[in-house]
């Protein structure tokens, strides 16, 4: 399983699949992507190889420069086209490695309060957290440092938001998660590998640390939401 982030400047969709290539060593059941364009969401999925979801997107290309994503190894729900990821909730699309452990708690509460869940994964309540907490008035940015407090369990996370073309999210706890610092453009990445092709210059977000990243800049904070610095590594690779 693995996840790939890219806030570019190229179309994303052929290099969000060619990264997908590099982290199918990794094993997965699924993979998808979505992009944003012009302010909107799009995702392609389906189960089984990635030729699969290269087929999706020759019938029904995604534009834009900006995407995620992701090759699933199911826990929580039957690896199905409905239930790969990227996960989408109202103009938040999320890819996730790990398990929310409290997920069915969370589920209650969010459907208590009328959100509807449409796949039977354990990654869904992220997207729909979040965007009950936008709801509520609060930035993605504050949306997402109030959700990692409501998370239990193990996580890498890619996120995006509709009408927020420049900014992508990540958060690693228990999973692995690579920042890649490109020129104009930023990455994230399950390994270095995922991302060397577009960037050798990387940065290993530490347990607990989340990130939120733009074209040019990325800023990354600490559990308890400080900011934080951490060292820019030169990888080598084969490649
Ligand atoms: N627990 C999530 C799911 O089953 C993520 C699995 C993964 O790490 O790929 O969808």
């Amino acid at each position: 399983c693995g996840i790939i982030g890219i806030v570019g400047r190229y179309p994303a969709s052929p290099r969000l699949v060619a990264a997908l290539k590099r982290l199918e060593y990794r094993g997965y059941d699924s993979a998808g992507i979505a992009t944003l364009s012009n302010g909107e969401l799009d995702r392609r999925r389906s189960e089984g190889k990635i030729a699969n979801l290269e087929s999706a997107l020759l019938s029904a290309p995604l534009d834009g420069t900006v995407g995620i994503g992701h090759t699933r190894w199911a826990t929580h729900g039957p690896p199905t086209t409905r239930n790969a990821h990227p996960h989408m909730h109202d103009g938040v699309a999320v890819v996730h490695n790990g398990i929310i452990e409290n997920y069915t708690e969370l589920r209650k509460s969010l459907s208590e309060k009328g959100f509807a869940f449409e796949t039977d994964t354990d990654t869904e309540t992220v997207p729909v957290l979040l965007s009950s907490l936008m709801k509520e008035g609060v930035s993605p940015q504050d949306a997402v440092r109030q959700a990692l407090k409501l998370l239990r369990g193990a996580y890498a996370l890619a996120i995006l938001f509709e009408s927020h073309d420049d900014m992508m999210i990540g958060a690693r706890k228990g999973s692995p998660l690579v920042i890649g610092v490109g020129e104009g453009e930023m990455f994230l990445g399950s390994d270095a590998l995922a991302i060397s092709p577009y960037t050798k210059q990387v940065i290993y977000l530490e347990e607990g640390d989340w990130c939120v990243l733009t074209k040019a800049s990325y800023t990354i904070y600490n559990e308890a939401g400080d900011e934080v610095t951490r060292p820019v590594q030169e990888v080598v690779t084969e490649e």
